[in-house]
């Protein structure tokens, strides 16, 4: 083994079943608009695709609209809300964009989780139903929010609740009908779809979105033909991922030995929230004194694929606005790395993680003292 790809958030494998789902999909001809039997068969995979969302989501009676991914549904949750819109302070830029420079952002505890008494006091202030925006786990550090606490403040209020579970989805149970909330966004390549496409699942009754351009497709909120192969390919990731949810014990045993391990041999190395309900598949490492760009190319060049905090678009790295936050000083913003893992990565990954991290870690210490 001498390469390990472990930045399963950024973007996920394609699973063999959405190959297969997209591979026939792209075989056949046809727009899913027009009325012949061509049109109508690929009409047809877009609303198999559509049930598979839903019944992933276990909301059979979700709108489900189809995007180009989770940045796309937020916007379409977000950016035209029509009512107050307050946001956690640890959601994903794409969210933190979408709401504005208007929206109200609630802050979060240490570990990163929001503050629900806060959260109480906001949607008090703002006096009229509002839309309350609170991802279901942090694509940084993987930290859960309590989203049925959301939900239950936030009906109190009359106020509705969007939620991203990009990251959330295809790793721990997210039943958007049980958690009674009202917008849901997906992105399919971190469940083992392809890139590119992803849905906003409104719940029935919940305040209608606003159809961007003209948005002839997708019942008017949407304009474009539809990405036939791309939604078929999502379709068939969901419905894999909800089969494959049992195993995440697995993962989440390989997650727990590789900061184990990372931690025995460098000690000062330390796990962003590590006490508190994370997805079972990401780590947020912490090697204080060192520069994440660095780590993550130093882990690059041994074969290792991780990303800096908030890395996830075009290679910039950012200071973590997750981490300041949850208060966290410069230090531990500037030192750290995010390791996420899934249900096909292999001990050996492990291994050559937790080799090459000491090996890196040694070789700092070495030039701090030389520069000393
Ligand atoms: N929300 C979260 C929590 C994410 O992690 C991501 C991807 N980094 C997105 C939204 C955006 O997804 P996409 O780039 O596929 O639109």
């Amino acid at each position: 083994m001498d390469v390990a790809y472990l930045d399963w958030n950024a973007s996920a494998p394609l699973h063999p079943a959405a190959r297969v789902a997209m591979t026939a999909a792209l075989e056949a001809t046809g727009n899913p608009s027009s009325v012949h039997r061509f049109g109508r068969e690929a009409r047809r995979v877009v609303e198999r695709a559509r049930d598979g969302v839903c019944a992933f989501l276990g909301n059979d009676a979700a709108e489900v609209v189809f995007t180009s991914g989770a940045t796309e549904a937020n916007r379409l949750a977000l950016a035209e809300a029509g009512v107050p819109v307050i946001v956690s302070a640890v959601e994903h830029v794409s969210v933190l964009a979408a709401a504005g420079a208007n929206a109200v952002r609630c802050p979060v505890d240490r570990d990163g989780r929001v503050d629900l008494d806060r959260l109480g006091a906001l949607l008090a202030a703002v006096g009229e139903p509002a839309l309350v925006s609170v991802m279901a786990a942090n694509n940084e550090t993987g930290v859960v929010q309590p989203v049925a606490e959301v939900v239950a403040i936030a009906r109190r209020h009359d106020a509705r609740v969007h939620c991203d579970a990009a990251q959330v989805a295809g790793r721990m149970p997210f039943d958007m009908a049980e958690l009674g909330v009202d917008l849901v966004s997906l992105s399919a390549h971190k469940l083992g779809g392809p890139q590119g496409v992803g849905a906003l699942a409104i719940a029935p009754g919940a305040m209608p979105v606003i159809a961007t351009g003209d948005g002839r497709q997708e019942r008017g909120r949407r304009p474009g033909t539809e990405n036939v192969a791309g939604i078929a390919g999502f379709g068939a990731a969901c419905l894999a991922a909800r089969d494959g949810i049992a195993d995440r014990g697995a993962v989440a045993a390989l997650r727990d030995r590789l900061e184990r391990r990372a931690i025995e041999a460098v000690p000062r190395c330390s796990v962003v929230a590590g006490g508190v309900e994370r997805l079972p598949n990401t780590s947020a490492l912490t090697l204080p004194g060192a520069d994440s760009a660095t780590l993550v190319m130093a882990l690059d060049l041994a074969g290792i694929a991780v990303s800096a905090g908030a890395a996830c678009s075009s290679g910039k790295v950012q200071a973590s606005h997750v981490l300041a936050a949850m208060g966290r000083p410069d230090d531990i913003r500037r030192g750290t790395i995010r390791v996420s893992l899934g249900p096909t990565t292999m001990a050996a990954e492990i291994d050559l993680f937790v080799e090459a991290w000491s090996r890196i870690a040694a070789r700092l210490d070495a030039n701090h003292r030389a520069a000393a």
